[in-house]
């Protein structure tokens, strides 16, 4: 009788947690807050391009760039390492003209809320501010930190400053490079003394967020010299620019973030620790309004803010594309991470939300 109980155990199919993972050793997370998804899949909206909704300086420029007759040919314009590479080797969740869309759990809107759903894998109410104070819950990069296998080898460069709060790195150690702080390294390279130098020199035009060009290249100097299993890159000014009602230099951030992505993928590729083995995931911390007026804004009282998008690529996506059929939350994205990485996040946090379903 043991022996067919035996037998009958062996058949059935290997749970999610026991299942021998795939090629995935590294994950590269990014997100560029508060990037809208009209703009992923449709490219530059026309009701923006003007000088009154959009702040557009330099209209003609603006349309050379990013104008084309086709919501196709705008985004390939405007994103055309999303359009070229990770839609057809990758998946792209978040089409809401697919019955696809990617939501909020939170209600909030607003980025605290966002990245904590994002990283913990639910929705806390008890986070309803923007507010520096640790965050109570155990996020995946932290998960990730205390196993042997990970230990010192992730980290997280982000140009805005609430960062080391929502990872609560004070407490537990880990690395995380935020906003205007200089950049620290035994011993400094010498492009990581330029970019300290380049910060000292800089505008300091948004006090708790530094440019993403610093941030990009701080990580991929830390990509370089110290090959990370996992590393989250946390850009900021779509958000930025949003807020400021400068339609152009918003999707001109877009585009350079694109651009940077595609030249980080190239380099990864190329580089023995990484080629064949890393995935990129690439998301954002929550919507913002879809008129001429609130474009600028997020937060609970505007309405669509709630969607979001969430794109992956890797050896273990297959090249789906862009899902059809498929509805997601932000909470997903955290046991994604450690699923690519054959790990399983909700043993250690229960309330965490499945993983993405990136197979059929
Ligand atoms: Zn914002």
């Amino acid at each position: 009788m043991r022996r067919f109980l035996l037998l009958f155990l062996l058949l059935l199919p290997v749970p999610q947690s026991a299942r021998a993972h795939g090629k995935t050793e590294n994950v590269i997370v990014v997100t560029l807050d508060g990037f809208r998804w009209q703009e992923l899949f449709t490219g530059a909206d026309e009701t923006l391009l003007d000088k009154k909704s959009g702040g557009v300086r330099d209209l003609e420029g603006l349309k050379e760039r990013f104008w084309r007759k086709s919501a196709d040919e705008r985004r390939q314009a405007l994103l055309p390492f999303f359009w070229d590479t990770i839609a057809v080797k990758g998946q792209i969740f978040g089409d809401p003209s697919r019955k696809a869309v990617s939501k909020l759990n939170n209600g909030l809107k607003f980025s605290y809320p966002g990245y904590n759903e994002m990283f913990c894998g639910f929705a806390d109410p008890k986070i309803d501010s923007n507010d520096k104070k640790p965050n109570p819950n155990l996020s995946v990069l932290e998960f990730l930190n205390d196993k042997p296998a990970y230990k010192n080898r992730v980290a997280a460069f982000c140009t805005w400053d609430v960062f080391p709060s929502i990872f609560r790195s004070k407490q537990n150690g880990l690395l995380v490079h935020a906003g205007w702080t200089m950049i620290k390294d035994k011993p400094l390279g010498p492009r990581q003394q330029f970019l300290n130098e380049m910060m000292d020199q800089l505008p300091r035009y948004w006090p708790g967020n530094v440019f993403d060009t610093i941030t990009q290249e701080a990580a991929r100097e830390h990509i370089l010299r110290h090959k990370p299993r996992v590393l989250y890159l946390g850009l900021g000014e779509t958000d930025e620019w949003g807020h400021g009602r400068r339609y152009d230099l918003y999707l001109d951030a877009a585009n350079k973030n694109d651009r940077y992505l595609k030249d980080l993928w190239e380099t990864l590729q190329k580089t023995p620790e990484y080629a064949g083995k890393t995935s990129l995931l690439i998301t954002t911390d929550h919507g913002r309004g879809s008129t001429r007026v609130n474009w600028t804004d997020h937060g609970k009282d505007v309405p669509g803010a709630e969607y979001i998008w969430i794109a992956v690529l890797g050896p273990d996506t297959p090249g789906l594309g862009v899902r059809a059929d498929v509805e997601t939350t932000q909470a997903q994205v955290a046991a994604t991470i450690a699923q690519l990485l054959g790990e399983d996040f909700r043993a250690a946090s229960p309330k965490a939300a499945a993983p993405l379903p990136m197979v059929k």
